[in-house]
């Protein structure tokens, strides 16, 4: 089932998500949901807060372009993106290269806006899946970055935090027209 995106202005977003200790039919149902509702939003990735559920729990595809990394380890060993998409995992780890690189993200909490964000350019990230086992994932380009996001999102915080100080000013007055759509919206339920 495809489930509506909360978009920027719902406090849900703004929350740390809490962690999964049992993995239940419901947060299966959860996960296939946002599996499903990621790919009709062609979007890369998707966090429970952004469906209003406040865990920590994530999906993230890149499969679509096997070259958008440079290598991909899981578990010490070399593997293709195909083989671990989509990637399901809760309560992950992350861990940042000194590294960084520059690119244009968006974010499906926020319909039309992009913006150029830094971020470590590697990542060795502990996941856990659904089915009990961890992964450690260990790659760059494009699945490091969305799983980077993804777990921002996990922890409160969103992209627009990572803005440069120009590109934040420049948005304010959208920022601010987004949240008071959101008041509105919710004082009249
Ligand atoms: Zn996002």
């Amino acid at each position: 089932m495809i489930r509506p995106i909360v978009l920027f202005g719902d406090p849900v977003l703004r929350r740390k998500g809490d962690r999964v200790t049992s993995v239940t039919p419901e947060i299966r149902q959860l996960a296939d949901d946002m599996v499903e509702t990621m790919r009709d939003a062609h979007g890369v990735g998707l966090a429970a807060p952004q469906v209003g559920q406040s865990l920590q729990l994530a999906v993230v595809d890149v499969s679509h372009d096997e070259d958008c990394v440079t290598y991909l380890r899981v578990n010490g060993v070399e593997c293709s993106l195909a083989e671990i998409s989509p990637l399901i995992f809760i309560n992950p780890e992350v861990e940042g290269s000194r590294q960084t690189e520059t690119e244009v993200e968006g974010c499906l909490s926020f319909p039309d806006l992009r913006g150029e964000i830094t971020r470590p350019a590697e990542i060795r990230a502990r996941l856990e899946l659904l089915t009990g086992e961890t992964l450690e994932v260990e790659s760059d380009g494009l699945l490091a970055r969305a799983i980077q996001h993804e777990v921002d999102h996990l922890n409160g915080k969103l992209f627009i935090d990572r803005m440069s100080r120009a590109k934040k000013l420049s948005i304010q007055k959208w920022l601010r027209e987004m949240q008071r759509e959101w008041e509105a919206a919710n004082r009249s339920r």
